[in-house]
């Protein structure tokens, strides 16, 4: 065990070697036990999904909801997804959780459009881990004939790095994902150095231009010149263009102003439980 090997270690004059397998030794430990706990979180429902809400800018009208996981942890409270998702997609345990996510997502839209709440979509993020899943897009299509929502209510959410990653099978994938009739985005734009002339042919409707770029809005000339440019840009191409991480009245004017569609950010809301987008925005 590892208090007998830094023994060990001591004893021979390797102190130094000695701290850094012991240190190793936990870190793995830690790891280990993260994926069994997030194996067991799955099994045992400890996972849920949060809403955020999406604007249109012209009239800021709600119009869909991007569905954020996060882990309900019996003693750490609510866990963001930076500190769980990293190492479920090493373990490719990220596959389950995204079609669980999926599966919740699609349910709770079918319900509130049930309800007459005119959404026009709620969006899912995809990890560039289910790229490679064979089936994937039958396993969605499975997951919209068991729910019954309808395609056109479905937007995919492919982070631009992971598109870049492997830029054809991103696209190949994204083709078949096409014919499915969901719509699909290219999230954290500008983050990817994408080549303009592999973003023309991929088949997708919307481009979210990444909060590092809003963050500095509308004073910093940097972030204004490049929101202005992808704005620019996403429309040229004939996409819908969408800022997130809008918190300042003055950054939702700016991205007003240059015609940017739609919008999400705290100013508007944060992700929320179901019940609690369900109190903010009762159905008219
Ligand atoms: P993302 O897809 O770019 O999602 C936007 C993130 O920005 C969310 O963080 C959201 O809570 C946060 N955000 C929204 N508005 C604001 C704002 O005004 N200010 C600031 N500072 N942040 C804002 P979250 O929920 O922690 O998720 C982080 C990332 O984890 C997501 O980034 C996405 O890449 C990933 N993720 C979340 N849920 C899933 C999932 O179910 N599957 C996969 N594969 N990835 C997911
Ligand atoms: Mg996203
Ligand atoms: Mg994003
Ligand atoms: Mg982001």
């Amino acid at each position: 065990n590892a208090d007998s090997a830094l023994f060990k270690a001591k004893s021979n004059g390797r102190e130094t070697f000695a701290f850094y397998s012991l240190e190793l030794t936990n870190q793995a430990r830690q790891r280990v036990e993260m994926v069994a706990a997030l194996r067991h979180a799955l099994e045992q429902g400890e996972l849920r999904v949060h809403y955020q809400p999406i604007q249109r800018l012209t009239d800021n009208r709600l119009i869909g909801f991007e569905a954020l996981v996060r882990w309900l942890h019996p003693e750490r409270g609510l866990v963001p997804p930076g500190e769980f998702l990293p190492i479920a997609e090493e373990t490719g345990l990220i596959a389950s959780i995204d079609l669980w996510v999926l599966e919740q997502t699609c349910r709770q839209m079918q319900t509130w459009l049930g309800q007459g709440r005119e959404l026009a979509f709620v969006a899912v993020n995809l990890s560039c881990r289910l790229f490679s899943r064979a089936g994937l897009s039958q396993e969605i299509a499975r997951v919209l004939a068991d729910t019954g929502l309808a395609p056109a209510h479905l937007e995919l959410e492919i982070t631009e790095s992971a598109v870049m990653a492997d830029p054809d099978s991103a696209r190949e994938l994204l083709e078949r994902l096409r014919e499915l009739g969901v719509r699909l985005a290219i999230d954290d734009f500008g983050t990817g150095y994408s080549s303009l002339q592999r973003l023309k042919r991929l088949p997708v409707q919307k481009l979210k231009i990444d909060q590092s770029f809003v963050r500095g809005l509308p004073a910093d000339k940097d972030d204004a010149a490049i929101a202005r440019a992808v704005n620019a840009l996403g429309h040229n191409l004939g996409l819908v263009v969408l800022a997130e991480g809008i918190e300042t009245p003055q950054q939702l004017d700016f991205l007003q102003q240059i015609g940017c569609d739609y919008g999400q950010g705290y100013l508007f809301s944060r992700p929320l439980p179901p019940e609690d987008i369900e109190r903010n925005w009762p159905k008219a």
